[in-house]
């Protein structure tokens, strides 16, 4: 793997455009602090998602920029998981609301498109009913847009890298934790896993921790990164085909797709559905799983 570097925040201007000159996609990773368990750090989602793409930059070429660690939870089917799965924990969540989120990426792609670049491929290693709403969003945002937009929602790609065939483990199960694993070692404490039930649901855990393996993280990392390099070679193709040379949106046409044409979608976004089971009134998930209405809607 070559040494380049590729993440925009510690890359002095003359990089940034020997980067670009070589390779104009950027990439976008989000994620958020979220409970996955005792045994991996919190930031899990993002720091995958950061690791993935610097890997994937390294070989295929890129700037990834800085990793946006504000995501949609607490509202909504997050409020009903959230209570279930962690319960009256501190939850630790840098947590917004999807109207936010979803916003806040509108900048992202106006802000990575007015300085030129051809492709922008969004990974974000946080899942939830918002991966249904992120693709409208991107498809509105790509007709207002020159660079070609792909993303990517969860865990990666969906496949099964264990022999055994039991599958990933879900959220903060033992695919989480070997990708963890295999992109940031010091995040992950194999010996902090709960050896009894006593603070169960153990913060959020999934399954098969114990056969977590930093060997099987790698295989899906080295997943990953092949995949962004074919969706490189797409976006910049696409790009030479598609890609308009659009003028660069201003802030203040950003507000007016998003009045206009997003926030009309709103009601009906998965990240926006009544929580179902609604959290108890003594939950600390019962006030913001709600959605509210008037202000917002
Ligand atoms: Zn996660």
């Amino acid at each position: 793997m070559s040494g380049r570097k590729v993440q925009w925040e510690r890359m002095f201007p003359d990089e940034l455009e020997e980067g670009f000159k070589e390779c104009p996609i950027v990439y976008l990773p989000y994620g958020l602090c979220e409970p996955h368990g005792w045994h991996n750090a919190v930031g899990l989602d993002a720091i995958r998602a950061h690791e993935c793409c610097i890997h994937a930059a390294q070989v295929h070429g890129g700037i990834v920029a800085p990793p946006y660690y504000w995501h949609c939870h607490e509202i909504s089917g997050y409020g009903s998981w959230g209570h279930a799965k962690i319960n009256q924990e501190r939850t630790w969540l840098t947590a917004i609301p999807p109207w936010m989120f979803l916003k806040s990426m509108c900048y992202h792609i106006r802000a990575v498109d007015a300085l030129g670049f051809q492709g922008a491929i969004l990974f974000s290693g946080h899942s939830g009913p918002h991966h249904q709403d992120v693709p409208i969003v991107i498809d509105i945002m790509q007709q207002h847009v020159g660079v070609r937009l792909y993303s990517l929602m969860g865990i990666g790609l969906n496949r099964d890298d264990f022999e055994d065939g039991k599958g990933m483990g879900g959220h903060a199960g033992r695919g989480e934790t070997s990708a963890l694993w295999a992109v940031a070692p010091d995040c992950v404490d194999m010996s902090r896993m709960p050896e009894d039930d006593t603070r169960k649901p153990d913060f959020a855990m999934g399954d098969y921790n114990e056969s977590s393996s930093r060997l099987v993280g790698e295989k899906m990392v080295e997943g990953i990164i092949e995949h962004f390099g074919d969706k490189t070679e797409k976006l910049l193709i696409e790009h030479q085909n598609e890609g308009a040379n659009t003028t660069p949106l201003t802030f203040d046409d950003v507000e007016g797709i998003w009045e206009e044409e997003i926030r009309p979608k709103l009601t009906d976004f998965a990240s926006m559905q009544p929580p179902n089971p609604e959290p108890p009134k003594d939950s600390q998930w019962h006030a913001n799983s709600r959605i509210p209405k008037g202000r917002i809607l």
